[in-house]
C-alpha cells in the first residue's frame, strides 16, 4: 500500500452546491469564485464541473491564462487586476473582464491602447476599506472610464461585503443602502454578493453574485452549518491508521512530549499532518473521524503524522480509515478548534496528496 493520505472531491456535491445558489439568487447571473486553485480544489477540475456558472472570478492572470489554455470560454473576471499596465495586452488576447478599484489603473487603461476595448468592473469601497473607489471618488472614476478608449463604456459596477457572515450585524445593510446610493443613476449591471450575502442578504443579490466557499460546500456564516444551509462538502481530507498501540498512565506522546495518558489507553497513529495540510495549531482535543467514530487528536500535529485517542473506539486497527475534515467532520469545527476559517484550511491543502475524484 502507497501512502494513504489523500483528498477526494466530491464532484456532484460541486454542482449541488452551484444548484443551491441558483434556488437561492433565483434573478441573479452567478459568477463562480475560483480564486486559489479553487480554494484548494483544483482550477480547471471546479472550472469543468460549475460549467452551470455564468462566468469565474480569479485572482491573477496565472489562473486565467490556465483557464483559458484548458479552453474554458466562459467569461473570466480578474478580481483584482490588472496589476500593471504590461498585463493589458493579454487581458484583451484572452477576453478577460477586470476589476478596476484605484486611480493607478485608470491612468494605466488611460495610457494604452487595445484592439478590442475591454469589459471593466468598478469596485466601489462601501466601507470594508480594502479595495475600491471611496464614495467621493467615484463620479470622477466612473468619468474617466466611460471616456477612457480602452474600456467598454457599459461599465459594470460592484462592491464587497465586510460582515455579511453576521447576520445581525447593520453594516451590511449600511454597505448594500451606500451602493445603491452611489450607483441608483446607473443603469449597468450590478454585483454585491459573496457567499455570506447569497444565503442572508437576498437585497444583496442583484444583478450577479460572486459565491466562493459557499460552492465548496461550506457555510461562511458565523451561526449556521453547511447542513443548515444545505450545501454539502465537496472536500474530504482522508487517511488511514498506520499503527495501534496501548500506553500506559502517564506515558506522553509526540512531540514537546505535551500530552499525557492519564491511564492505560488506546492510541492511533495516522498517516497525515501539517505536511499535508493539517493546521499543526491543532490542539488536543480536535475532532478525528476514525471509521465514521468521533475520537481527538492528542499531542502535536507532525509533518507526517497525527496521533488520536482511541478510547471512544477500542476496537479500532490498522487499515481504519481516517477521515480530517469533510465527509462526516464539518472542516468549520476543525478550524474553530485550530483557531482558524474553513478557507485557510481548503486553500492549504497540499498538491502531495493523492486525489480522488468521484460523483
Ligand atoms: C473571494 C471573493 C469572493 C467570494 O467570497 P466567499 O466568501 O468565498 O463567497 C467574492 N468577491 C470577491 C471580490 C472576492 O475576492
Amino acid at each position: 500500500m502507497s501512502r494513504p493520505a489523500s483528498v477526494i472531491i466530491n464532484l456532484s456535491a460541486l454542482r449541488h452546491n452551484l444548484a443551491r445558489v441558483r434556488q437561492l439568487a433565483k434573478d441573479s447571473r452567478v459568477m463562480a469564485i475560483i480564486k486559489a486553485d479553487a480554494y484548494g480544489h483544483g482550477l480547471i477540475r471546479a472550472a469543468s464541473h460549475l460549467a452551470e456558472a455564468d462566468a469565474f472570478g480569479v485572482a491573477c492572470m496565472e489562473e486565467a491564462r490556465e483557464l483559458r489554455h484548458a479552453d474554458i470560454n466562459k467569461r473570466i473576471m480578474l478580481l483584482e487586476g490588472p496589476y500593471s499596465g504590461e498585463e493589458l495586452a493579454e487581458i484583451s488576447d484572452l477576453d478577460l473582464e477586470i476589476m478596476i478599484h484605484d486611480p493607478s489603473q485608470l491612468e494605466m487603461l488611460e495610457k494604452t491602447r487595445v484592439k478590442k476595448p475591454l469589459i471593466a468592473w468598478m469596485k466601489i469601497d462601501t466601507g470594508m476599506h480594502r479595495l475600491g473607489f471611496l464614495p467621493e471618488q467615484v463620479e470622477s472614476a466612473w468619468a474617466r472610464l466611460q471616456s477612457c478608449p480602452a474600456i467598454d463604456p457599459k461599465v459594470h459596477l460592484a462592491t464587497h461585503l465586510a460582515v455579511a457572515s453576521e447576520r445581525e450585524n447593520p453594516m451590511t445593510e449600511q454597505q448594500i443602502a451606500t451602493f445603491a446610493e452611489l450607483t441608483a443613476d446607473k443603469a449597468t449591471p450590478k454585483s454585491i454578493a459573496n457567499s455570506a450575502g447569497v444565503l442572508a442578504f437576498p437585497e444583496s443579490h442583484v444583478d450577479w453574485v460572486r459565491p466562493g466557499i459557499m460552492l465548496y460546500g461550506i457555510s461562511p456564516m458565523s451561526d449556521s452549518t453547511a447542513w443548515d444551509e444545505q450545501l454539502q462538502p465537496v472536500m474530504t481530507l482522508h487517511s488511514r491508521l498506520i499503527a495501534v498501540k496501548t500506553l500506559k498512565k502517564n506515558e506522553c506522546v509526540g512531540y514537546g512530549a505535551t500530552w499525557r495518558c492519564p491511564q492505560d489507553m488506546p492510541v492511533g497513529i495516522v498517516a497525515a499532518g501539517y505536511g499535508d495540510g493539517y493546521p499543526r495549531h491543532a490542539p488536543s482535543g480536535t475532532p478525528v473521524l476514525v471509521s465514521g467514530q468521533r475520537v481527538t487528536l492528542i499531542g502535536r500535529a507532525s509533518m507526517d503524522m497525527l496521533i488520536v485517542d482511541l478510547r471512544q473506539h477500542p476496537t479500532a486497527q490498522v487499515g481504519d480509515p481516517v477521515v480530517l475534515w469533510g465527509d462526516g467532520l464539518p472542516v468549520e469545527e476543525v478550524a474553530n478548534h485550530a483557531g482558524t476559517i474553513p478557507y485557510e484550511l481548503l486553500c492549504g491543502v497540499h498538491k502531495r496528496l493523492r486525489l480522488i475524484e468521484h460523483g
